[in-house]
């Protein structure tokens, strides 16, 4: 048993915001009750959370972990470790993993390896297609019966129309979201960042904002054609959040997820320095302002890392040849707290929603903070001071822009399944 006390419990999913008592029993929450009620005399576990928010588990639908196969840049236990530190209690892994995870056999190879090694829950989400090539579909049904939550080609996008509709078809029988990595690959091809003023400056190739929109449009078609519920991964482009908007006022069942890099960053920042190159890359300023927008007005259902891990010796390289992709799950948190709370832009609540019962939602689950609810909290300050040193992380890989940044608010402690998992 775990009594988590005076702590300020903000649940999105209850609209409350309120000084109240957790008792945790196990996997389970057993007593909510206000501050003082439950006697802690009964030997419990205590963990003091005066002056700290409490929310529910933060849930990153989108992350990288590499295992099996790429165990150089991080492994499960690695890649959940990191995810703790930044107040995750809960990983949804992407499967372009070596063998790629578009089989019941690798789904239950990632949740052994979890189970034996990881600090968070994971949960795997499976390839659309075979190896994620785009020709023949996955064994969807028998992934989810393995324990998939979700499919996605991620890395790219589900190669054609024809295989997207297939796929989004499957998924609505058997009630699961297709996420979609959007990407014109015509439009995008050897492009290393976005196509702009600041690209030309660098003589570096660029894509277009519509490299990323002109899918957005094929699929939120698709969703319409299918009924499927469509989950636009880390949506860069303002086009393509006005289509997510649109699509939603027409109730359709498309959602979408923002990153702090693409939130916090902009094209302008990148000056041939291989940790600012990502898939999709720094947007303009307009985007930026757009997203941010999307972030307070609910456009916006989560926001996810999409930690990407690549080890030094891969990121180390020249600018056009450093594969895509940045860590993400220790600044998460306090790049939210920077950008949107402490800006004034979105309230706490809000952004606690962005973290916890937004992604729970797109995955049809719930996250709240009462009786037999799961265990899972992130505890976290929105005032210590802190300094990410990213020599300092248990990821086994270094491509963060972030690093040496100073914060303001940080994740204090992480609670997975009744057990402090990680606290600072
Ligand atoms: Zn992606």
């Amino acid at each position: 048993m775990l009594l988590v006390k005076n702590g300020r419990v903000i649940d999105p999913a209850r609209n409350t915001d309120t000084l109240l008592d957790i008792l945790l029993d196990g996997e389970r929450i057993a007593e909510v009750a206000p501050r003082g009620k439950i006697s802690s005399s009964n030997g419990f576990e205590t963990f003091d959370a005066s002056e700290l928010i409490v929310a529910p588990g933060f849930i990153d639908l989108h992350a990288h972990l590499r295992e099996p196969g790429q165990e150089s840049s991080e492994t499960i236990e690695t890649g959940t470790r990191a995810a703790a530190r930044g107040g995750f209690t809960a990983v949804c892994c992407m499967p372009n993993t070596k063998p790629v995870n578009d089989s019941a056999s690798v789904t239950r190879f990632i949740l052994d390896r979890a189970k034996a090694a990881a600090s968070v829950r994971v949960w795997p989400i499976g390839a659309a297609s075979v190896g994620s090539k785009g020709e023949a579909i996955a064994e969807i049904a028998a992934m989810k019966q393995a324990g998939i939550v979700a499919v996605s080609d991620d890395g790219k996008p589900i190669a054609t129309a024809k295989l997207a509709r297939q796929v989004m078809e499957y998924c609505r029988s058997l009630d699961i979201p297709v996420i979609e990595h959007a990407e014109d690959v015509s439009l995008a091809a050897g492009a290393v960042m976005r196509e702009g003023v600041t690209s030309t400056r660098l003589g570096l190739a660029g894509m277009p904002a519509a490299a990323e929109s002109v899918c957005v449009a094929r699929d939120v078609q698709l969703a319409e054609l299918t009924g499927a519920r469509v989950h636009i991964a880390h949506l860069s482009a303002k086009g393509s959040l006005e289509q997510v908007r649109s699509a939603k006022q027409r109730g359709l069942r498309v959602s979408c997820e923002v990153t702090p890099h693409h939130f916090t960053l902009t094209d302008e920042d990148v000056q041939y320095d291989s940790r600012y190159k990502m898939n999709p890359p720094l947007a303009a300023r307009e985007d930026r302002e757009a997203l941010l927008a999307g972030l307070a007005d609910g456009t916006v259902d989560a926001i996810a890392t999409d930690h990407a891990p690549h080890e030094p010796a891969l990121k180390d390289v020249e600018f056009d040849r450093a594969p895509f992709g940045i860590t993400g799950f220790e600044t998460a948190l306090s790049l939210a707290l920077e950008q949107l709370v402490h800006s004034g832009r979105v309230s706490l609540m809000r952004m606690v929603e962005l973290f916890t019962s937004g992604p729970a939602r797109v995955l049809g689950l719930e996250r709240t903070i009462a009786p037999n609810q799961p265990a899972d909290l992130t505890i976290f300050s929105t005032e210590h001071a802190w300094t990410y040193e990213v020599k300092e992380s248990p990821s086994k890989s270094r491509n963060s822009p972030f690093d040496g940044r100073k914060f303001k608010g940080a994740a204090m402690a992480t609670v997975v399944a009744g057990r402090i998992a990680w606290k600072r």
